[in-house]
């Protein structure tokens, strides 16, 4: 299957309203200019300066590719994406929101991010701990962070084969989103940042309206990073 078919085939199953980024972490610049000219947009990346290579390479043909940054991010390493990129989906920390907030002010610009849920089972240093999300929006003092907007949140759900785990995870993250909306912590119609290649069907059913997909578009990596 080429990468072209891979997106065709996945873009059928999904829902309006459904924005997917593909995730071309790992692989050559010659496979997200295959996606490209098969129509797509959108990519997400997990490394900062893998992402800043890429965007300035591609930067010089096209000027409509929208880039995502989807991991885990440090702080010493927003600097290089701060110019360009249009959506970071995994902020958990103030300590990051700061660093954030001065590289869009030093560029000019507002960047749009995603405040990074941990619902999944797994031990992770990653994400803020459902239980205490609505605390953490409430304890943050948002007027330092002009630049910074959050669109909504981004979550990760236990690898496992256990479907009804997964779909209970994501119907969690959905519960919080909307009920922080409600109270005002959230904006209207929020980012929903949930679904991977093994499970995005279940996130899509319990409301997500953003996936990231890459294994299923441009094969299994060489690699896992
Ligand atoms: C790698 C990655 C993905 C995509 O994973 P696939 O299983 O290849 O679809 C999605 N989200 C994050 C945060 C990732 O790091």
């Amino acid at each position: 299957m080429s990468i072209a078919n891979n997106l065709k085939e996945l873009k059928k199953e999904l829902k309006e309203g459904v924005k997917l980024i593909a995730v071309s972490k790992t692989k050559p610049v010659e496979d997200i200019n295959e996606a490209y000219l098969a129509g797509h947009r959108v990519f997400g990346e997990n490394k900062a300066l893998e992402l800043r290579d890429k965007q300035e390479y591609f930067s010089k043909m096209y000027e409509d590719i929208e880039w995502h940054f989807i991991g885990h991010l440090q702080t010493n390493k927003v600097k290089y994406i701060a110019p360009f990129v249009d959506l970071i989906h995994a902020v958990d920390s103030e300590k990051l929101l700061k660093e954030i907030q001065k590289r869009a002010a030093q560029n000019s610009r507002s960047i749009a991010v995603l405040l990074q849920v941990h619902v999944a089972e797994e031990e992770s240093k990653f994400g803020v701990p459902l239980d205490e999300l609505e605390s953490w929006i409430k304890s943050v003092e948002w007027d330092r962070y002009p630049n910074v907007e959050v669109a909504g949140l981004m979550t990760m759900a236990t690898n496992t084969s256990n479907q009804k785990q997964i779909e209970t995870e994501f119907e969690k993250v959905k519960s919080l989103s909307d009920h922080l909306v409600k109270s005002d912590l959230l904006k209207e119609n929020p980012v929903l940042s949930m679904g991977m290649s093994g499970d995005y069907p279940i996130a899509i059913n319990c409301g997500a309206n953003m996936i990231r997909v890459g294994s299923k578009i441009f094969g299994n990596r060489n690699y896992d990073l």
